[in-house]
């Protein structure tokens, strides 16, 4: 079975991966480049904690799973470092931690000095929840990793300018110069999936959701854990960078507009982060700008998409998803059977929910 993936960000390199090992013959097309997208432009922390309902918190704690299977296979860039979060305080913080432990997850309350003796350069909060099973993905190496490992053909610089179908089934994706020839096509586009779906009658509608990350210059082994806090979410990566999105609380954020240039906003973020972290002095380095695909109930989309061999993958938090949504969506796409634990999984997501009702 040939198989076309569109988009080599973590989805369609974790696709590619996941569709070779079921045997398919795979080519991921890109109009740029791998991780040119949202994924190299990603704070990369693989988490639980944050979550919109029980389904969506269990696809995330799949996803959880997956990666340490993934990591099992592959040595991979993902740091089990877990996370020290007090973004919230006092009986919020408390509820927070009795709602995640009811769903079973991991998330034990900690004190001032426990955050002390494991962060000593941080300005300590009162309390803290730590998580100790997440971690943090260096998503453009992962994504590389992932397609090298896939033995997939890759066509890079090449956008896709449409899916062409015969007879309503999909036969190939067309790129400058002629049509690929594909039994199976997965839109993995991120933003751009819309535009790719919308000729073929599927739906796809998107918030705008444009986020700024930023790195410092490299500082010194001073941080072990994703933090978590108020002013924002940061964490120090292998080569030194602290990292933080300049909005708070990035991961619920709903603004549809910048409320500063990227500059001035990383500007601002850096100095909140100099505020909890006196000991080092930070410099921020480069700032990114990047559109979050998020489908407009902000949850993933994934499946099917109504046209024979014509299948989707786009969501928000996909560095945490990926790995669980790719292994079931590649046996669905090469015809394998779905355990019943993976099709509850997948079943609030379904692209369906987004197709207009057919008139009566
Ligand atoms: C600031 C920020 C912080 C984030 N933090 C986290 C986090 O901590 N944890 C988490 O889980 N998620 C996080 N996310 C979300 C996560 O990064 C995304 O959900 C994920 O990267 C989406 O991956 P993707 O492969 O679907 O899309 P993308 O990475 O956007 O890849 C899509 C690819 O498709 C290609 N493409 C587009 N159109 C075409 C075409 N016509 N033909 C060929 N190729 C095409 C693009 O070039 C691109 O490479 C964050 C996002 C941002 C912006």
């Amino acid at each position: 079975m040939r198989i076309a993936i569109i988009g080599a960000g973590i989805l369609g390199a974790n696709l590619a991966y996941a569709c070779a090992r079921a045997g398919a013959d795979v080519i991921v097309v890109d109009a740029a480049g791998p991780a040119a997208g949202a994924t190299g432009r990603s704070f990369g922390w693989i988490n639980a904690s944050f979550f919109h309902d029980t389904a969506h918190f269990e696809l995330r704690a799949a996803g959880i799973d997956a990666y340490r299977r993934l990591c099992r296979d592959l040595d991979l860039p993902v740091a089990w470092s877990g996370c020290l979060c007090w973004e919230e305080e006092g009986e919020a913080l408390e509820r927070q931690a009795k709602q995640l432990n009811d769903l079973g997850y991991s998330a034990e309350i900690i004190s001032k000095s426990d955050v002390k003796r494991k962060e000593p350069h941080v300005v300590p909060p009162p309390q803290a929840l730590s998580f100790r099973t997440e971690a943090a993905a260096e998503p453009g190496a992962l994504t590389h990793m992932l397609l090298s490992a896939s033995q997939a053909k890759r066509l890079m610089g090449c956008a896709v300018e449409g899916i062409e179908t015969l007879n309503g089934q999909v036969t190939g994706v067309r790129v400058a110069g002629g049509v690929i020839e594909a039994d199976r096509v997965i839109v993995a586009a991120g933003t751009h999936s819309p535009a790719l779906l919308a000729p073929l009658g599927v739906e796809l509608p998107m918030l705008h959701r444009p986020g700024v990350i930023f790195q410092t210059k490299p500082v010194p082994k001073i941080l072990t854990h994703i933090c978590v806090a108020p002013i924002g979410e940061f964490r120090q990566r292998p080569d030194g960078r602290i990292m933080m999105p300049t909005a708070v609380s990035h991961q619920s954020d709903s603004s549809d507009t910048l409320s500063d240039t990227p500059e001035g906003l990383a500007e601002a973020a850096c100095a909140r982060l100099q505020a909890v972290m006196p000991d080092v002095l930070l410099e921020w380095e480069e700032a990114s700008l990047a559109n979050r695909p998020v489908p407009k109930d902000g949850l993933p989309v994934l499946g099917a998409c109504g046209v024979e061999g014509l299948f989707t993958a786009v969501m928000h938090s996909g560095i945490t998803l990926a790995p669980v949504v790719a292994r079931i969506l590649a046996a669905e796409v090469t015809g394998a059977a779905l355990s019943n634990a993976q099709a509850a999984l997948v079943a609030p997501y379904r692209p369906d929910r987004f197709q207009a009702e057919t008139p009566a």
